[in-house]
């Protein structure tokens, strides 16, 4: 590996921040005390600081050399409300707070570049260094750029990595196209008439549509979609009556449906429409379907931003250790908002340990690996280098 060694010398100090904020999680717009180490360090380095963009968003700005191009790397601060069962020195200090997705590893190496870049690289050109709140399902991204993330800072082009254990440490893998799913979360109302539940003449029972309903939703991926095509409708809840023998009046349901492409999107959606409208009506009863607002959209990455970070990862890691055709993952991540405005490019950087478990994001036991520090600011590094010339 071809790291810069300045950033391998700093491992210790770097690896010590990352576990300052793994001790100190926050969750989503709640990312003060995280949001205010980066603007000390940013500040330490000379790099102008914008705060409070998207909340507890911050964006630092580091312009050199002659005017070039304008670009952005993005780290995400945020941790998930959950429990950690890990019990070393640096384990969460909050209950029910949690960075079991190493967003805390992610906003170190974007500030160990920051720092990097502003002390010893030579470039031409502008860098935006995003640092995001709320990536875990509250679409923090989204509300950075409705708060004017683009216009006040015009970036050509967009570019944010997230660590894979699954993946050997000194490997990066992303694709062009579709990487990572769309997710919208639904709500489905079924009304019938309630009633005696030894009188069912008498009723429009929401159960037996409901019933219906879940299965007939299982055919739009059989049976409408391209078959190629990877989607996901599941029915995640269902709601209704509390007692032995009377028919409920409603039945409530809840899910999320999963694609790559925006038109499948809506495909499913007229369908699912359809679906339940009809079969409550078939019965008697009234269908209504809701969809939540802030979905995700599809994560698309832009083929010549790829074709770039794909040349920088070869820079600093063996050419056969970095992937350029992974297959798209059905999981959801709101970097997509932002690639929906600028081309950019997502990548995986390999973080799993030789010779042991490695536990994936969001299990209880995951931990961020320190040993992939100085090489996820080695990337951002080289890729500011390359492209600001
Ligand atoms: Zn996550
Ligand atoms: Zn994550």
């Amino acid at each position: 590996m071809k790291l810069y060694p300045e950033l391998v010398e700093n491992h210790a100090e770097l690896s010590q921040w990352r576990r300052g904020i793994h001790a100190h999680p926050e969750l989503g717009f709640e990312e003060i005390r995280t949001a205010e180490f980066v603007i000390d360090k940013l500040n330490e380095v000379g790099i102008e600081v914008h705060s409070g963009l998207g909340k507890t968003g911050v964006v630092g700005t580091l312009t050199k050399g002659n005017e070039g191009k304008i670009i952005g790397l993005r780290a995400d601060m945020d941790a998930l409300p959950m429990q950690e069962l890990n019990n070393f020195d640096h384990k969460s200090v909050f209950d029910g707070k949690f960075h079991g997705c190493g967003h805390d590893g992610h906003t170190i190496m974007l500030l160990a570049a920051a720092r990097h870049l502003s002390q010893h690289a030579e470039f031409n050109g502008t860098v935006n260094f995003i640092f995001q709140p709320a990536e875990e399902g509250k679409a923090g991204a989204y509300e950075m750029i409705k708060e004017g993330l683009f216009e006040k800072f015009s970036v050509a082009e967009v570019y944010s990595m997230h660590n894979h254990p699954g993946m050997k440490v000194g490997s990066f893998a992303t694709r062009k196209g579709p990487m990572m799913a769309a997710i919208d979360r639904f709500d489905v109302t079924i009304t019938g008439v309630g009633g005696h539940g030894a009188l069912p003449q008498h009723c429009v029972d929401p159960i037996i549509i409901a019933a219906q309903v879940v299965q007939a939703l299982q055919t739009i991926v059989s049976r409408s979609l391209d078959t190629i095509q990877p989607a996901v409708v599941s029915v995640t809840a269902i709601h209704a009556g509390d007692s032995h023998s009377v028919i409920p009046a409603k039945v409530k349901m809840s899910g999320a449906i999963r694609y790559l492409l925006p038109d499948v999107g809506v495909l499913i959606k007229r369908r699912m429409t359809e679906i339940i409208k009809s079969s409550a009506e078939a019965f008697g009863g009234v269908g209504e379907l809701a969809f939540r607002d802030l979905g995700y959209p599809p994560l698309i990455n832009d083929g010549a931003c790829v074709e770039k970070a794909v040349r920088v990862a070869k820079k600093i890691v063996e050419d056969s250790n970095v992937s350029f055709d992974i297959e798209p993952i059905m999981g959801s991540e709101d970097f997509s908002f932002m690639l929906k405005e600028k081309p950019g490019c997502y990548i995986c950087i390999g973080s799993g340990k030789a010779n042991q478990r490695n536990f994936m994001p969001h299990h209880p036991e995951y931990d961020f690996n320190d040993d992939i520090i100085p090489l996820g600011a080695s990337y951002w590094v080289k890729l500011v280098e390359s492209e600001l010339i």
